[in-house]
């Protein structure tokens, strides 16, 4: 029997995990079953993913970074990279105000559903209200100053200080392109060994994939909400999706106009990470897969991908930009309030940070959209309204983000002929 393609594996292992969930919760005993038997696993292969994370990132941005020889290739891919990230993140909130500004979502919710949602969801928003206000009580350049870490061992036992490690392995990597060969040569060598060793455990846990995402959304499902609150917030969701569905479509467009590469092409490529995005709602658990995929399956040279998907998975959050412009906007209207085009500009700025500032984990844009709303003068308690639907709509953005890393690998890559 021929083997099926992984992402219709996973595909198989989500749909049963749903299924299972569905058929289980109509019995008493069926929720905690779930929380108790089948969540673990779930838990388990997140974090075999996020334990892969740190490594990787070292690993693949050292070997990539020694593999370019000389200084003037870094900074020219560098800076392409940068700036197409920034590009898109642009043109995606821009995308989702123009929708959200269309279809008005925020006009369908009754004031008797905004106080429901508003009640019964309050205490969760203040705690991420209370988590942005940590984030936030802090200078102009404190941003900066966190991307450059004191112990390298510190940020390196911390998944949320990605750019620390991205700092020390890019730093790590000019200096060896800078002393001679004959010193470099066998630190070079332990990397690309190191490497490896970290690829081949990616594919022994890709083997998992399956069991992890049945198990992730089974969990899921069983916790889920009840269905009345999604349906009030069904406006709202679909605009973010179609959103969403847009900005796939222009990353289609830029593959064919700047790499001439299909749509199936890249979609058959990447799906595998699309579905795992969506079933761990975390760019950086996907990173792994990310890479091998658009390595792979791609032709993405290896010396791209292991610089721009780390930067990636951690700055550039296409999805999240646009679902924070979508859900500030949602609940300005649902409180009646206007926004002028001066607030929306500023929304566009502060949408684009506050993405970059996102971590690739689940519910980072959420915490950070505070921010948006603070300084758009929305009020923070609307995130009450869209909290029961927040966890699906992540799960999107996060397809969304890893698909727009790596179709900025594709066109990087064959920007510096770095394309098969
Ligand atoms: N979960 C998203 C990610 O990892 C971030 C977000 O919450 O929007 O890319």
């Amino acid at each position: 029997m021929r083997k099926l393609a992984l992402h219709w594996q996973i595909l198989l292992g989500m749909l049963f995990g749903v299924v299972f969930a569905l058929i289980l919760v109509q019995f008493d005993w069926g929720k905690s079953f779930i929380s108790n038997w089948i969540k673990p696993f779930g838990n388990i292969f997140i974090n075999v993913l996020k334990l892969i994370a740190v490594p990787l990132i070292l690993a693949s941005l050292i070997k990539g970074i020694s593999d370019l020889k000389d200084i003037s290739k870094l900074s020219k891919m560098g800076g392409r990279t940068i700036g197409i990230y920034l590009c898109t993140t642009v043109l995606a909130v821009s995308i989702g105000l123009g929708i959200v500004n269309i279809v008005k979502p925020g006009s369908f919710i009754t004031a008797e559903t905004r106080n429901e949602l508003l009640n019964s969801y309050a205490n969760e928003a203040n705690s991420k209200i209370e988590d942005a206000a940590k984030q936030s009580q802090t200078g102009p350049l404190q941003a900066l100053e966190d991307i450059v870490p004191s112990n390298i061992f510190a940020a390196a036992s911390d998944n949320g200080n990605m750019l620390q490690v991205i700092f020390f392995a890019i730093f790590f990597g000019i200096a060896m392109i800078l002393i001679p060969e004959e010193k470099s040569k066998p630190v070079k060598a332990f990397f690309d060994g190191f490497n490896d060793v970290i690829l081949k455990m990616i594919d022994l846990i890709m083997l998992a994939a399956p069991i992890g995402v049945f198990a992730l959304l089974a969990a899921l499902v069983a916790e889920a909400p009840s269905v009345d609150l999604f349906k009030a917030l069904a406006m709202y969701s679909v605009t973010v999706l179609v959103g969403l569905a847009l900005v796939i479509v222009v990353y289609l467009i830029l593959l064919k106009i700047f790499a001439q590469k299909n749509p199936s092409y890249f979609l058959k490529g990447i799906a595998p990470a699309q579905l795992l995005a969506f079933s761990t709602s975390s760019s950086a658990a996907t990173l792994p897969v990310t890479m091998e995929r658009t390595v792979e399956n791609l032709g993405v040279d290896d010396e791209v991908a292991s610089f721009v998907l780390p930067i990636g998975a951690t700055i550039n959050m296409d999805g999240t930009s646009l679902y924070q412009a979508v859900a500030a906007v949602f609940i300005a209207q649902a409180f009646g309030m206007g926004l002028s085009l001066e607030a929306q500009l500023g929304i566009i700025a502060t949408a684009t940070l506050a993405s970059i500032g996102s971590a690739a984990v689940p519910g980072a844009g959420m915490v950070m959209l505070v921010i948006v709303l603070a300084q758009a003068g929305i009020p923070e308690a609307g995130l009450a309204l869209i909290f029961a639907i927040d966890r699906p709509l992540d799960m999107c953005r996060t397809s969304v983000n890893v698909t727009g890393d790596a179709a900025v690998s594709v066109i990087v890559a064959k920007s510096v002929n770095k394309l098969t």
